[in-house]
């Protein structure tokens, strides 16, 4: 496959992840050539550049790389008249890291942000990379979705090899250790990628839910994981959920992750959302006034991620326009945003749900949001969960909020029926019918 086919694969893989905020940026991008294992870009002007670094580029580069299974090198240049006088080709500098670590360098412990919840995940994960191996081995960053997981992750990589560069950091996602794995038992090469990653001086894996169910990419984990930690060699994971909660985790790998530090990350609090969203202002140099901060940081609420994606939106409305953002503008720009959770679902709140289960199953619904812990009571309350999740779209904190459990109960709860219905025909059916009366409910 040529470097043209390669980069449109890697498009139409990052389309389906990545924030449609930060993808917009990729349109301003054109294929342009090939040069060797270099792919030749362009766009029109300096601003397309620096969002697409600071913004795709990491995305793209990963699809890329795994899509042509090596280093795809990009070369993004800035046609003719927007040129910046010192742009230099940079085709053929060889990179002299010592592995390709691919982390990103925007993130640091100084633009992360903690709150008061997360203020514990924050400073242990700054002394682990103060003093790596030692006390917090192996450690797991737990929480949902856009809290800074990958972020926390990155700045421990990162603070690493800033302060120790012969020290060997190596970060994957479980997804790509995942294929190498794989690519090197086709490619009859188990023994290189085994070196690759008993190198390491500090193993980096973002992202291990997605190893549910690869049972021999978790065999094969466990094995690396007992050579790094017997040399004390730093471990650190990311997860969507507590380890404990991987339905289909082998269990000595569930207590070698246990074994060390756990760090869970929530949504922060309004006073954070706001500190957040000016420190991203600041970082990108754009001026959005107060009154814009607070009515985003009143209304996006889920994570840290939709933060910035409204942001983007208004820095890409101020740029491309040169207006400021008025609250007016601000509100029409983001009402797909703000607005979703219910314009988009018919009105539908946590309460309906919550009345529709409790009939169907006969019992109140102050018990399903109670502590109770019957069978029929806890059951309901599994079924309103995984329900508030799959016709809302209130993130699994919210709807732990709602229904006074933590995140990880959430979860836990969703993917209990989630497996559940695909055995039991009877819960299916219900399922379909209670969900069928809610929505009958909402119009
Ligand atoms: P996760 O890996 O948990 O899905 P990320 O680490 O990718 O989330 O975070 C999503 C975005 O939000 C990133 O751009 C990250 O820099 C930003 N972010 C998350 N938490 C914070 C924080 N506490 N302070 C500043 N930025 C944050
Ligand atoms: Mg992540």
């Amino acid at each position: 496959m040529s470097l043209e086919n390669y980069w449109n694969e890697a498009l139409k893989k990052v389309s389906t992840t990545m924030d449609a905020g930060k993808a917009m940026w990729l349109d301003f991008i054109n294929y342009s050539g090939e040069d060797g294992d270099t792919l030749l870009l362009s766009c029109d002007a300096e601003m397309y550049r620096e969002n697409f670094n600071t913004e795709c580029k990491k995305d793209i580069q990963k699809a890329l790389d795994t899509i042509a299974n090596k280093h795809i090198e990009i070369d993004l240049s800035v046609n003719e008249e927007d040129k910046k006088p010192e742009k230099k080709s940079i085709k053929k500098e060889a990179p002299t890291r010592k592995t390709n670590s691919y982390l990103n360098k925007n993130y640091t412990f100084d633009n992360f942000i903690p709150c008061e919840n997360t203020n514990f995940a924050y400073t242990a994960a700054k002394a682990i990379a103060i003093n790596p191996g030692s006390s917090y081995n192996p450690c797991l960053i737990y929480g949902g979705v856009g809290l800074g997981k990958t972020h926390l992750l990155e700045s421990i990589g990162n603070y690493i090899e800033e302060k120790t560069p012969q020290k060997n950091v190596i970060y994957v996602t479980a997804e790509s250790f995942t294929n190498d794995y794989i690519n090197s038992l086709a490619g009859k090469k188990i023994s290189d990628f085994r070196i690759k990653y008993r190198k390491a001086d500090v193993l980096l894996i973002d992202d291990i839910h997605f190893l549910d169910e690869k049972i021999s990419t978790q065999e094969e984990l466990f094995h690396t994981f007992n050579d790094l930690y017997e040399k004390g060699h730093q471990i650190i994971f990311t997860c969507d959920r507590p380890v404990s909660e991987l339905p289909n985790f082998t269990d000595r790998l569930k207590s070698r992750f246990t074994r060390g530090i756990n760090l869970s990350l929530t949504a922060p609090d309004y006073e954070t959302r706001v500190a957040i969203l000016k420190k991203k202002c600041e970082e990108k140099n754009t001026y959005i006034s107060d009154s814009v901060i607070n009515y985003i940081a009143e209304n996006v609420k889920t994570n840290v991620r939709d933060l910035e994606g409204s942001l983007t939106t208004l820095i890409a409305y101020t740029n491309l326009l040169q207006t400021d953002i008025t609250l007016d503008i601000a509100k029409d720009q983001l009402k797909h945003l703000i607005s979703a959770p219910t314009a988009s679902e018919q009105d539908i709140s946590l309460v309906d749900i919550t009345k529709v289960v409790a009939s169907y199953y006969n019992v109140e619904p102050t018990q399903i949001r109670s502590k109770s812990r019957t069978a029929i009571i806890k059951d309901s309350r599994n079924v309103a969960i995984f329900l508030s999740r799959k016709i809302t779209q209130y993130s699994t904190t919210e709807i732990g909020n709602f229904f006074n459990r933590d995140h990880s109960t959430i979860t836990h709860s969703i993917d209990l029926i989630e497996k559940e219905k695909k055995t039991n025909s009877d819960l299916a059916a219900n399922l379909d019918e209670i969900e069928a009366k809610i929505k009958a409910k909402a119009k």
